[in-house]
């Protein structure tokens, strides 16, 4: 996902690219991507760097937090980086001072920019802490260990494990 800097002229330059999914090497059993991955967005010459803003979209497959399944999700993002010049630090004369921007700062070098690393980040970013195959899943009996999406199984589970349920159990007893 390289860009030439100098064949990004006055107007800007519109693109839409698409990557391997292999590229970003997201492939974990927790989370995997499915698709390969579509940015698009424009690039435009700020007064000290390029700017970029657009859109990645892309799909991927992780495991349910609570029930341990497989499901598909899309991710659609926002992408804006700024990309400056890369200088050398010990040089004084060649310091930029970095404006507090709500935006990614990356480097470039070599006249070219390169949209890899910070989509990647994106995309990690956008995958939820914690995953969830439906809003109503079930998860896993704590005891047997079964999908009780899938099935319902026997088992008693102990409600004086649950403190709130406990103080409950104690009123009760108390008013029998
Ligand atoms: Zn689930
Ligand atoms: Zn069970």
């Amino acid at each position: 996902m390289k860009f030439k800097v100098d064949e990004i002229y006055d107007e800007g330059l519109d693109f839409e690219v698409f990557e391997t999914k292999q590229c970003f090497d997201i492939d974990s059993p927790d989370c995997s991507l499915t698709e390969d991955v579509k940015v698009q967005g424009k690039l435009d010459k700020t007064g000290f760097g390029i700017r970029c803003q657009g859109w990645l979209e892309t799909s991927l497959s992780a495991s349910c937090s609570r029930c341990l399944g497989d499901f598909g999700f899309t991710v659609k993002s926002r992408l804006r980086v700024h990309f400056m010049p890369k200088v050398e630090v010990d040089d004084p004369e060649n310091e930029i001072e970095l404006s507090e921007l709500d935006i990614e700062q990356e480097f470039y070098e070599e006249g070219q920019i390169d949209l890899s690393t910070p989509v990647r980040d994106l995309i990690l970013l956008s995958v939820p802490q914690i995953r969830l195959c439906d809003k109503g899943c079930a998860g896993l009996c704590p005891q047997c260990g079964i999908n009780l999406n899938e099935k319902k199984c026997g088992c008693k589970i102990d409600e004086l494990s649950d403190p709130r349920l406990a103080v409950l159990q104690k009123l009760k007893d108390k008013f029998k």
